[in-house]
């Protein structure tokens, strides 16, 4: 992956989320507060934005350091910040100055975004949030990394849809749909569908 790879990857989430912002939404609005596409929406505009009119990272990890903050700075709520962080762990990860990082070493970088999510929000396995994708969405990753980037992110784009699916009968333990308890079983979650989103905008740029 060079800097132009990772800009794609980035556009294409933005796009994907805008296009799934209604989606996104209407799976909050069944066990949340009915804005997670907004919030997600406004937070990749921005971050298109900022690497638009930004001079163009040297370096791969800067592009995702560079998201990272952009959605900390401008989204609420609990996906944001989380996001946000992802991309920073994610960026800071990688080797620094890189202007091309290979499948082993992204691998490496998203499983240290998988770890500051769960740090910052404790959240683990069955929880029924981002990580019931992300985690097994890195696992798939790193088991096919030698293979190349565009097998490892097709691997991590199936395992991230498998990890949504799974969270329709999880009782969601974290965040607003916690306050439901079991009420919240029977409904996908929406972090861990935006998170699909992110895997699946990796495989698309890559294939
Ligand atoms: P808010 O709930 O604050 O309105 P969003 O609607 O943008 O924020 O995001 C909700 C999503 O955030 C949930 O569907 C869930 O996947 C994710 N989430 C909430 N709390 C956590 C947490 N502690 N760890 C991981 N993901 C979480
Ligand atoms: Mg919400
Ligand atoms: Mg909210």
């Amino acid at each position: 992956m060079d800097v132009a790879l990772a800009r794609s990857w980035i556009a294409a989430i933005a796009a994907a989320v805008a296009e799934q912002a209604d989606y996104l939404t209407q799976l909050d609005s069944a066990i949340g507060d009915a804005d997670h596409g907004v919030n997600l929406n406004r937070g990749f505009t921005a971050v298109a934005a900022a690497l638009s009119s930004a001079a163009e990272p040297a370096a791969v990890g800067d592009v995702f350091v560079k998201t990272g903050t952009t959605l900390v700075s401008k989204v609420g709520g609990a996906a944001g910040p989380l996001y946000g962080t992802a991309f920073r762990a994610i960026g800071k990860a990688l080797p620094a100055g890189s202007s091309t990082v290979d499948a082993a070493e992204l691998g490496v970088a998203l499983r240290a975004g998988l770890a500051a999510v769960q740090k910052l929000g404790a959240a683990v396995p069955g929880d029924k949030t981002i990580v019931d994708a992300y985690g097994p969405a890195v696992a798939a990753f790193e088991k096919a990394a030698e293979e190349g980037l565009a097998v490892a992110a097709r691997a991590a784009a199936e395992a991230a849809a498998e990890g949504m699916r799974a969270t329709i009968e999880m009782v969601a333990r974290k965040g607003r749909a916690s306050y439901l308890g079991p009420r919240s079983v029977g409904h996908q979650d929406p972090g861990a569908t935006s998170t699909w989103l992110v895997f699946q905008a990796l495989a698309d740029v890559t294939r």
